[in-house]
């Protein structure tokens, strides 16, 4: 059995949260297994090896995505910065306003964290909508950044949230 087959089968699915209707794929779940985890980080290592070797920095996306994010920069000796929720990050920041279902958020990101010209890899967990995604790339591009990959743990392909991405998505598993 590959990697990605066990990974995919041991993502836990919990119908109905946060509310009726959405079934919540928990990544947590692959966190708890050594094993899981390390295929995982291997599978998302080998993708940015293959992809883009010569990105200079990986953006890791409130919050699940620094999980991912952080021990990806490490391994592959890149810098790490955060795409963070308004509010939690000190300093002079950039800022981009995007759309949920009710109203509005804001990402923001440290004015010197991402510079103009370098290339970027942004990690997630998880591709729903794409909202979330779109936003980071427009941040990113906003900064003067040039997003060679959008790199996912989990995407929900039936939502098509990677049309609404404009630079290349790619995902470990799909459901
Ligand atoms: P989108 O903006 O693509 O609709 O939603 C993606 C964002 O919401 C990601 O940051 C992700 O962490 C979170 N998210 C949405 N649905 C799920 C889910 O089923 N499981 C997990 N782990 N995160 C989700």
């Amino acid at each position: 059995e590959g990697r990605t087959e066990r990974i995919k089968k041991n993502i836990a699915a919990y119908p109905d949260f946060p509310k009726p209707g959405i079934v919540f794929r928990d990544i947590f779940s692959i966190l708890m297994d050594p094993s899981l985890s390390a295929d995982l980080m291997a599978l998302l290592e080998e993708r940015i090896a293959t992809i883009c070797p010569d990105a200079d920095i990986i953006v890791g996306l409130d919050s699940r995505g620094f999980l991912f994010g952080m021990p990806l920069a490490l391994k592959l000796k890149k810098p790490f910065a955060p795409i963070r929720k308004k509010g939690k990050l000190p300093g002079v920041l950039k800022r981009v306003t995007y759309s949920l279902e009710y109203g509005s958020d804001v990402f923001e990101a440290q004015s010197d964290s991402i510079k103009p010209g370098q290339k970027v890899v942004i990690v997630d967990d998880l591709l729903a909508t794409g909202g979330t995604m779109e936003a980071a790339c427009k941040l990113v591009s906003d900064m003067g950044g040039e997003v060679q990959l959008c790199l996912v743990c989990i995407e929900l392909s039936g939502l098509k949230g990677r049309d609404k991405v404009p630079n290349p998505c790619h995902s470990i598993v799909q459901y």
